[in-house]
């Protein structure tokens, strides 16, 4: 690359960038700014700044989205020239793929790491009528539910839109997504289940649906992509209202004393504001409705009269009833419930009216179930941080 060459030859520099080369990454971060991650009116801008006028931003964008190119001289619909000022000018990102696992039961897991040296996952869970991508937000997250493996890496960070794009893209990539426009599209849905709380990142995350969600790029529609939060309560009303994308709510309690130990948000915003807020979610109906998320832990959340206590909670939101078998991780301290537990609890929640399907656990071999995620490289991170900040 031309501007490695351009690299003053100091030693701290050289220190930094066998550092950077361990960590698997360019030593140098690519000064040309990313087409990928702006938003339609952001990248006419940018490409206005180069003279070109506005229809040449719906071509690019079709090429990025649509077609999923990577390099300037595959935009075939462009002049050659064009192709190679644009290539000056301008980069198309994709996060580096440090490691792809697959499962023995189809689902491919995806380590990804930023320029940066950040990294975080992305999940792909092939069912029979779908195919559902499962992004991350944050790397890590402020969050510290104690039930859940991400809960215990700091937060390093918000993903930009292009990270979380990113993802998305690589998936397709993978998958042999282009054109998007392909009847038997693979990746069908989209999830805000990864690492992260979706609504801390609430911007970042709004951009990245935007752009996935234009009908003449990746195309997938809000009626496909679902965000789950914690309960972020004040953000809830604007993710209806600006995106329109269903909800998922990570209830997993039926009382406030056992919710602040289990999602420690709840003290912040407790059962009943955070259902308040459901209450009030826009488009909500019958085909439309709220995802309650409910983790099974053994003797902390699973008894019949949880079960009773959650159906009357809910009355009155349309609303379908997420179970989820407790999935260990190196270090937990919960069992998960057993079959019987599960079975009795879905029961009480089917005979008051709610669909209660029992998620079966996808991935777990690889560690791409629910809750499992996390990268190992959080703490190398910022030590080279550290040793960036001090050059
Ligand atoms: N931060 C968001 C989205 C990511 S978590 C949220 O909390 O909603 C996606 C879902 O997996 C959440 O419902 C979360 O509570 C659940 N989860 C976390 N750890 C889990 C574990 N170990 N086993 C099963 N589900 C878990
Ligand atoms: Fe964060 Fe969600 Fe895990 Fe809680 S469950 S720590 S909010 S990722």
């Amino acid at each position: 690359m031309s501007d490695l060459a351009a690299t003053p030859d100091t030693s701290a520099t050289e220190a930094r960038a066998e550092l950077l080369a361990f960590a698997g990454r360019p030593a140098v971060a690519d000064p040309r700014p990313d087409l990928i991650g702006l938003e339609r009116d952001a990248l006419a801008a940018a490409l206005a700044e180069i003279g070109l006028p506005k229809f040449r931003a719906g071509q690019i964008w079709h090429w990025l989205y649509h077609r999923g190119v990577t390099d300037f001289q595959a935009m075939t619909t462009l002049a050659k020239p064009l192709r190679g000022r644009l290539a000056e000018t301008f980069r198309i990102s994709r996060p580096a793929v440090v490691t792809r696992q697959d499962s023995v039961d189809g689902t491919i897991k995806w380590l990804l790491r930023f320029a940066d040296g950040n990294e975080a996952e992305a999940v792909f869970i092939p069912e029979e009528d779908r195919g559902t991508l499962c992004v991350s937000s944050q790397v890590g997250c402020t969050l510290t539910c104690s039930f859940c493996h991400t809960g215990t890496q700091r937060l390093v960070r918000n993903l930009t839109p292009a990270e979380i794009v990113g993802q998305v893209l690589v998936a397709l990539d993978h998958l042999g997504g282009y054109p998007t426009s392909q009847p038997d599209r693979r990746l069908t849905n989209i999830v805000l289940m990864g690492m992260g709380e979706p609504l801390y990142n609430f911007d970042g995350v709004a951009s990245a649906l935007r752009i996935v969600m234009d009908g003449e790029g990746i195309a997938l529609s809000k009626r496909r992509i679902t965000l789950s939060t914690s309960g972020v309560v004040p953000m809830m009303a604007r993710c209806g209202a600006e995106l329109g994308v269903n909800l998922a709510i990570s209830l997993h309690a039926t009382t406030d004393a056992v919710r602040d130990e289990l999602v420690p948000i709840n003290r912040k915003w407790p059962i009943s504001e955070l259902l308040d807020a459901c209450r009030s979610y826009p488009g909500l109906n019958n085909a439309r409705r709220i995802t309650f998320e409910y983790v099974m832990l053994a003797g902390v959340n699973d008894a019949p009269e949880d079960a009773r206590r959650l159906v009357a909670l809910i009355d009155g939101i349309p609303a379908k009833i997420n179970l989820i078998p407790f999935n260990p991780w190196p270090g937990s301290n919960y069992v998960c419930s057993d079959d019987d537990t599960i079975e009795r609890f879905a029961q009480v929640v089917l005979k008051a009216g709610y669909a209660s399907p029992v998620r079966t656990p996808r991935g777990r071999d690889i560690l791409a179930a629910c809750g499992q995620l996390k990268s190992e490289s959080a703490r190398l991170n910022r030590r080279e941080a550290r040793a960036a900040a001090a050059e």
